[in-house]
């Protein structure tokens, strides 16, 4: 294993700190700074930007960022334990690396980084990554706060993303992301890289937000597609009546067929679905 800088190695930086791992917090440590240099990488060129990271842990994709150039971190971290072990990166790069102790879904990122824009990139908790996938997704205003995001996901979230209509992994996540950004998964990571191994593959996803995605309410979109992939082998007739309307002439306005279900429905029928209910 090369050396990335100067701070011990992150099996030494785990083992001084008590970092052993927690279930409950998805905490599965990458040890190998090849690796999370390759993550960073992705996020290249990082010269000037100003990156939010979410669970960076120990800091294995921390330093990464730090030495392939970031400006500026902000690393929001939930466990109490990790923090004096990022104070010491924090002590290695002055005044580029801001630690937020709290919840990543609580706190406010725009309050922590004012006007500036960010790049997110992160090896996210699994139990959270989709709550907070979503939650990046439908910003406003459009565009966003952060200009990419590297995220690494369990691969088969990872799939649920990047999916196109009429693939096994098409849902309300492919629409989400669809509508919004090009997302491209990068490459995968096999269990082996962590500790705790997971059980599953993981990739690193690539999303770049569209600059003039087509006009719609974020809000109503998820609604809609909430409705049509809640009960996705059902007709849209049928699934769309959840959203209190009359789902026949929504789908009458929208020139959908009544007999359609959801997963042969593109982004911009689900655009035009969502565009009509938000005007009832
Ligand atoms: N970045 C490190 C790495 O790649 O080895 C750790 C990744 S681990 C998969 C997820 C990290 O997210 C853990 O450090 C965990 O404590 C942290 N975490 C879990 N829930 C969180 C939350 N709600 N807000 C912020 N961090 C959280």
């Amino acid at each position: 294993m090369t050396q990335i800088d100067d701070l011990p190695p992150l099996r030494e930086v785990i083992r001084k700190h008590g970092l052993t791992p927690k279930k409950s917090l998805g905490q599965n440590f990458l040890h190998d700074l090849n690796l999370t240099a390759r993550i960073a990488r992705a996020a290249e060129p990082l010269e000037n930007i100003t990156v939010v990271e979410i669970g960076p842990g120990p800091g294995g994709l921390t330093r990464a960022l730090l030495t392939l150039g970031a400006r500026r971190i902000v690393a929001v971290e939930r466990d109490p334990r990790a923090i004096a072990a990022l104070q010491e990166i924090a002590e290695r790069y002055p005044g580029r690396l801001d630690i937020v102790e709290g919840d990543a879904l609580k706190i406010d990122l725009r309050e922590q980084l004012g006007p500036e824009r960010a790049r997110i990139v992160a090896n996210l908790p699994y139990n959270i990554g989709t709550a907070l996938l979503i939650g990046w997704l439908t910003a406003e205003p459009w565009p966003p706060w952060y200009d990419q995001m590297v995220l690494m996901f369990q691969r088969e979230v990872a799939e649920r993303i990047v999916a196109r209509v009429g693939d096994k992994a098409y849902g309300r996540l492919a629409v989400l992301a669809g509508w919004r950004t090009e997302a491209r998964i990068l490459f995968d990571v096999a269990p082996t890289a962590f500790v705790p191994p997971p059980s599953v593959i993981s990739s690193v996803v690539r999303l770049t937000p569209r600059a003039e995605p087509l006009p719609c309410d974020a809000i109503a979109l998820q609604r809609v597609t909430e409705a049509a992939f809640g009960q996705r082998r059902k007709m849209l007739r049928q699934s769309l009546k959840s959203l209190g309307v009359d789902a026949g002439a929504l789908l009458s306005d929208a020139g959908i067929a009544p007999t359609a279900r959801a997963e042969e429905i593109d982004v911009e029928g689900f655009v035009t679905l969502a565009r009509i209910f938000a005007r009832r």
